[in-house]
C-alpha cells in the first residue's frame, strides 16, 4: 500500500490491488476516511498509519456501494459509515451484497481475513449536501452512472476532489449492471467545474492525479462514452473486456 500526502489535511492510501484509493481528510480534531484498501494487511495497518500522521477518524464515508469501497469497518470496527441516500437505498435493497461479493473475491484469491464484514449503522446523507469536518465542510455531489448510486466529495479548502469510480488514469469508464451511459456523461459534466478548480483528483482506482491531467481524462472519457473511442493509454486486455461489456449494456 502506497501512502501519499496531497495537502496537510489530505492523505491517500492506494491498495496493491486494483489501485483502489482510500482518502483521509482532517480538520482540527475531526477526520473522515473515504473508501478503503482491500487486503487484510492494508486494513490492519491503516489505523496506525493515520494515527502516526495525526489524522483523527470520526467516521467513515464511501463514494458508492460497490463492495471494494465499503471495507472501512474492517479497519475501524466502531466507526459509522456515511453514504449518499442512493447508496443507502442500494445497501438496504440488497442486504448482504457487499459481504457476499467480498467472500467470493477472497475465496477466488485465497485471501483470509480475521473476521467478517459488518457495515454497522449506515448513515444516509442527503446529496447534494455538506458534511462538517472540524472548521471546514466537505461538499457532496451526486455521482451516478458507473452504478445507480454514489457521490463525489469536494474539499474546497484543500482543493481535492474524491470522485469515486470516475476519471481513472488506469481504467476506462465502467458501466456496471445498474450503470447508465447518460447518467455517467451527466456526472462527468457535473464534475467538470470541480476538476477545473482542483489541485488534485482522487479517482476510485489509480493514483491521485493533478487537476490538468484529470481534465484531459474527463475529455477522453466523454469521447469514449460518446463514440466508444478507447483512450490511447487505457487499451489493455482488461480494459478491452470492460469495453465489450459496456457496449453490450448500452445496446
Ligand atoms: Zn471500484
Amino acid at each position: 500500500m502506497r501512502v501519499v500526502s496531497l495537502h496537510p489535511d489530505v492523505l491517500v492510501a492506494t491498495s496493491r490491488v486494483w489501485q483502489t484509493s482510500c482518502t483521509a481528510i482532517r480538520s482540527g480534531d475531526e477526520g473522515f476516511v473515504i473508501d478503503s484498501p482491500l487486503f487484510p494487511d492494508e486494513l490492519e495497518v491503516l489505523p496506525a498509519v493515520l494515527e502516526q500522521a495525526g489524522f483523527p477518524v470520526s467516521g467513515l464515508l464511501a463514494t458508492h456501494g460497490d463492495w471494494d469501497h465499503v471495507l472501512g469497518r474492517l479497519a475501524f470496527p466502531g466507526a459509522a459509515l456515511g453514504v449518499a441516500e442512493t447508496t443507502a437505498a442500494y445497501l438496504t435493497g440488497e442486504p448482504g451484497a457487499p459481504q457476499r461479493e467480498l467472500r467470493a473475491w477472497d475465496e477466488e484469491n485465497y485471501v483470509e481475513r480475521p473476521g467478517p464484514l459488518s457495515l454497522g449503522q449506515v448513515q444516509a446523507l442527503p446529496v447534494p449536501g455538506r458534511v462538517d469536518v472540524g472548521e471546514h465542510e466537505l461538499e457532496l455531489h451526486p455521482a451516478d452512472g458507473h452504478t445507480a448510486d454514489g457521490m463525489a466529495l469536494w474539499a474546497p479548502w484543500a482543493r481535492v476532489l474524491v470522485c469515486g469510480d470516475y476519471l481513472s488514469p488506469v481504467e476506462i469508464p465502467a458501466l456496471s449492471q445498474t450503470g447508465s451511459r447518460d447518467a455517467y456523461l451527466a456526472t462527468l459534466e457535473r464534475l467538470r467545474p470541480l476538476v477545473a478548480q482542483a489541485d488534485w483528483v482522487v479517482p476510485g482506482h489509480g493514483a491521485a492525479i493533478e487537476g490538468d491531467r484529470a481534465a484531459a481524462i474527463l475529455d477522453e472519457d466523454v469521447r469514449y462514452l460518446t463514440d466508444w473511442e478507447l483512450p490511447l493509454t487505457r487499451r489493455t486486455a482488461t480494459q478491452r473486456a470492460v469495453d465489450a461489456e459496456n457496449r453490450e449494456r448500452a445496446a
